[in-house]
């Protein structure tokens, strides 16, 4: 299977723009590209256990002595200050400085700390990315977002922090846990919805053969994913108004998530927040007949929830809505869009206002799949 590489362009970055390369197998050749691409530094590699469990930072180092910090436990329990503490200190004793490159190889919670330990290493060094969960590789890997939690909320300590290359292997993919594989293709599906209706074709064409892990299917999906997400992280790097549309469906998404104490995955809850959204589309008149039917065929094939447990609380729903980072008095506004493949734009705004009775009316009507 051929090679494919798109190019990301950030003016604000010194080195103006990094390569996403896509491609089966290119694991356990990746060291010697690396190195081809970055030789003048030193490398040092953040992973977690079942990475290395799965052979994968084995696959990477393939038979080399390399550097390695191992994140234990892994998951969102480590995303912390405390763990990006620890690797930076391991940085430091193995005498590691501005000339070091941190290659993240995980999903988004390796990610995010590896991508910010990196910022702030040495006040910052390169990071690369090589993703091996669905969320990473269609979301997380690209866009230079990075950081981790404090013990009241989600990514507290942050930066944006844009990588200096991006290595995608669908491959990998076949060690992932099925409900994460499943839970991180919902990002996919927001992608297609806002921005390419032909790619929510091809998913919907493509759906069985995916929940198959085929590569070659997987290939496409990243150089479609890495096209849209990449194209509006280059318009809007530092998230000042267009980003926002990559948050559709992650407003009650988000809310969702953290009533439930994280006991619904990430994609599982902004499945919920697409459904959510095509509703409040259909109360406020901009949604055409069928296609919540279509968007809701579609999550569910994949084994998401498409509507809201019954013992959730909307009072503690709604006051967690309120609490949403991007809230304006107490408020959010709402990312919807006007068709499959098109985010609705008011004002030259791509989230816009929508009154609480109407989000109130919605979440009664998730909680009971009406229409
Ligand atoms: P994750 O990184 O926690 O991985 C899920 C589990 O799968 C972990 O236990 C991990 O060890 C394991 N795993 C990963 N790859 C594997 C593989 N190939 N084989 C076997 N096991 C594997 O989960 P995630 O969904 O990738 O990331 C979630 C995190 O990403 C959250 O913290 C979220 O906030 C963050 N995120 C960040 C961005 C961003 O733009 N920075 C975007 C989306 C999500």
């Amino acid at each position: 299977m051929a090679e494919h590489e798109h190019k990301v362009n950030i003016p604000a970055r010194e080195a103006g723009s990094y390569k996403i390369v896509i491609g089966t197998e290119i694991l356990p050749s990746l060291w010697g590209r690396i190195e081809a691409d970055f030789g003048r530094y030193n490398k040092f590699v953040v992973t977690d256990e079942n990475l290395v469990r799965a052979g994968h930072l084995e696959k990477l180092a393939g038979g080399r002595e390399v550097a390695a910090f191992v994140i234990s436990p892994s998951g969102e329990t480590s995303k912390n200050i405390n763990t990006v503490v620890s690797i930076i200190e391991t940085m430091e004793k193995a005498y590691l400085g501005r000339d070091t490159l941190v290659v993240a190889l995980g999903g988004g919670t390796v990610g995010d700390i590896a991508g910010f330990a990196a910022s702030v290493f040495k006040r910052g060094v390169p990071v690369v990315h090589v993703p091996t969960t669905t969320v990473a590789q269609a979301d997380s890997a690209v866009g230079g977002k990075t950081g981790v939690d404090s013990s009241i909320s989600k990514n507290a300590f942050g930066a944006f922090w844009h990588p200096a290359a991006v290595y995608i292997d669908p491959a990998v993919l076949a060690t992932l846990d099925e409900r994460q594989y499943r839970a991180g293709l919902v990002e996919s599906v927001k992608h297609a919805m806002i921005a390419d209706s032909d790619y929510f074709d091809f998913l919907e064409q493509n759906i069985e053969v995916i929940l198959g892990r085929r590569t070659s299917v997987l290939e496409r999906m990243a150089q479609f994913n890495c096209k849209i997400k990449g194209g509006v992280v280059e318009r809007d790097p530092n998230e000042r108004n267009l980003r926002r549309i990559l948050n559709y469906g992650h407003t009650i998404g988000h809310a969702v998530e953290a009533i439930s104490g994280y006991n619904i995955l990430h994609g599982e809850a902004v499945a919920i927040g697409i459904i959510a959204a095509g509703l409040i589309e259909i109360e406020i008149g901009l949604s055409e007949a069928g296609r919540l039917d279509r968007i809701r065929r579609i999550l569910e094939k994949i084994g998401v929830p498409v509507k809201l447990p019954t013992d959730f609380d909307e009072i503690n729903l709604i006051d967690l809505i309120k609490r949403d980072k991007k809230a304006v008095n107490k408020w959010p506004k709402f990312v919807l869009i006007s068709r499959i493949g098109q985010v609705y734009c008011r004002d030259g705004q791509w989230a816009v206002d929508v009154e609480r009775p109407v989000v109130e009316k919605v979440l009664y009507k998730l909680q009971r799949i009406l229409t």
